[in-house]
């Protein structure tokens, strides 16, 4: 057996530090985003939640695509400089559509577009590559070093995120004292994002011949043609292999699960894709003969796992829609004495991740070294329990609040820190957890439906924050136009016909949304949805654990 060298190896830190230059850019991005899309582009704020969804669902739909074409053409390094680059543009597109927006609205709106559009391709090509190439970097003898080696690349994820969303609201969100915003420096926040992704691009294309390398010196991720597969455990196949027949029944399946989520539930296009992808895609895997009964239970545990995770992000990717909205228009954000820019709000889950992984990390070493390591599933059940358990304190701190009261910072930073607890439960471990239960010709596969569910989170998160009570500015804004907007939710009055336009005008709704056929009235109602929807998750998750644990058999 070839000995294993203390430490890790320095292709980690070329990783780590590409990886947070590109969550730098997009996290960055994602803490200006919404508020772009509705103080300048005037794109409503249901509207751009769902925008948002969408966006951050294909995101996680395209790693698929990247996985399949680094797998079989382009191998990760070509993978992650091409996504890198893509990346890049997504950003100054944007940048382009926030310096010309006030010139020609129609054209600064189609370029967002465009832009999202890149940034998704990019995000696709890169993510599940670099993901990859952390675990190839370590020889089989030495695969016990990747629980630590992933918790180092977590926090380069969040170091990335902590200063992207320093940086970019800094000099991209301005709002003065009266509250009012300057809506032409979001630019400059792109601007810096896409340089970001620019450094990160470069220092992975300097570095990657010296540093990303095999013992022995051999490049690691470079194209297919020129692998060479010792890491392979002997007597498996290595890749799925699929009768025609299994895939024109998925194909004719995902056309029927989409137009159901289209049609029935009156999904868009996009949210019917994810979901109809996902589902298709387990499926598809499940039903193949080759698998034993040990490997389909397994496989149906990393699938339920799946399904409930998505109540997780899409509590969880509220962030960037209705609570960067609620951070804008109904806190205080007077942080020590500084008024905080409302897109900076975000910035508490990335620094308490990096203060917090170790320790975690830690700890669960010192439960596993006493037998009292939670399994899997069970951590994952106590990250969605704290989810709900930040929103519990959020709805009643919100409950008294009325139409102008504000909110004090201080709750937010506690529902980051609740959050980040959370996701330090269920999110470094979801992808060891799949890793550890796929069996090997399956493994990219179900990591694509593990994606997949995090893409489904996404863009329910689109649905639910689109679901957001008018905040106070609306109110405000109805008042100067003369009506009493309360009243009219209430349908105590009705506005004239004039202002019924002018409130179309600014984007104020005359009706309480609704979920799942009941009305949301108020912020308290809003966040108690994601106390009830990941309170049940976690609840009926805890109640499987068991079950799940012996499907697992013997995988912790
Ligand atoms: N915050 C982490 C990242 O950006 C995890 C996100 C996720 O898995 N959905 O990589």
């Amino acid at each position: 057996m070839t000995e294993t060298k203390p430490g890790h190896p320095k292709g980690l830190y070329v990783l780590f530090a590409t990886e947070m230059w590109e969550r730098f850019n997009f996290y960055g991005m994602r803490a200006l985003l919404t508020l772009f899309i509705v103080s300048a582009l005037m794109i409503s704020k249901e509207q751009s939640s769902i925008i948002y969804g969408g966006f951050l669902g294909l995101c996680y739909l395209t790693p698929m695509l990247g996985g399949f074409v680094s797998d079989r053409f382009l191998g990760n390094r070509y993978c992650i400089m091409l996504g890198g680059t893509l990346m890049a543009i997504g950003q100054f597109t944007l940048f382009a559509s926030a310096s010309l927006f006030s010139g020609n609205l129609e054209f600064a709106r189609t370029l967002l577009y465009i832009a999202l559009g890149v940034i998704i391709l990019g995000n696709g090509f890169f993510k599940p590559n670099i993901s990859s190439m952390v675990g190839s970097l370590y020889p089989k003898q030495e695969k016990n070093k990747l629980d630590t080696a992933f918790t180092i690349f977590y926090m380069g994820i969040n170091c990335g995120a902590f200063l992207g969303q320093f940086i970019c609201p800094m000099i991209g969100d301005h709002v003065d004292a009266a509250g009012v915003r300057d809506v032409f420096v979001f630019k400059w926040g792109f601007l810096a994002a896409g340089s970001a992704m620019l450094i990160g691009t470069v220092t992975f294309f300097l570095l990657k011949d010296k540093y990303v390398i095999t013992p022995e010196g051999r490049a690691i991720g470079d194209l297919p043609s020129r692998n060479v597969s010792s890491d392979f455990e002997e007597g498996e196949s290595q890749k799925a292999n699929f009768s025609n027949t299994a895939l024109a029944v998925a194909g004719l399946a995902f056309l029927c699960l989409g137009t159901t989520f289209h049609f029935v539930f009156g999904q868009n296009y996009i949210y019917s894709l994810i979901y109809g992808s996902g589902l298709t895609l387990a499926g598809l895997i499940i039903s193949d003969s080759s698998l034993t009964k040990v490997e389909r239970e397994r496989i149906l545990v990393i699938y339920i796992v799946s399904f409930f995770i998505i109540f997780f992000w899409a509590a969880f990717e509220q962030a960037g829609s209705s609570l960067t909205f609620i951070a804008d228009n109904q806190t205080d954000r007077n942080f020590f004495g500084w008024n905080m820019p409302p897109s900076m709000v975000q910035i508490f889950n990335g620094l308490f991740v990096v203060i917090l992984a170790v320790p975690f990390s830690l700890l669960w070493d010192k439960l596993r070294a006493n037998d009292k390591e939670p399994i899997s599933p069970a951590k994952q059940a106590m990250g969605l329990l704290l989810i709900a358990l930040s929103y519990f304190i959020i709805a009643f701190n919100v409950k008294d609040l009325g139409t102008s009261g504000l909110l004090a910072v201080k709750w937010l930073v506690l529902l980051y820190l609740i959050q980040t607890l959370g996701e330090l439960c269920l999110s470094p471990i979801g992808l060891s957890l799949v890793g550890k239960l796929a069996p090997k010709r399956f493994a990219s596969l179900l990591f694509g439906v593990f994606f997949l569910s995090n893409a489904s989170g996404y863009a329910l998160a689109g649905t639910l924050g689109s679901i957001l009570p008018a905040t106070g500015e609306q109110f405000a804004k109805a008042k100067e136009i003369g009506v009493d907007l309360q009243a009219v939710l209430d349908k105590a009055v009705t506005p004239t016909a004039e202002q019924l336009t002018k409130l179309a005008e600014s984007k104020i709704s005359i009706n309480y949304a609704t979920f799942a056929g009941f009305a949301i009235h108020n912020l308290f109602e809003f966040f108690m949805v994601f106390v009830v929807l990941c309170g049940m998750a976690s609840l009926l998750l805890f109640a499987l654990v068991p079950t799940l644990k012996k499907m697992m058999h013997g995988v912790r």
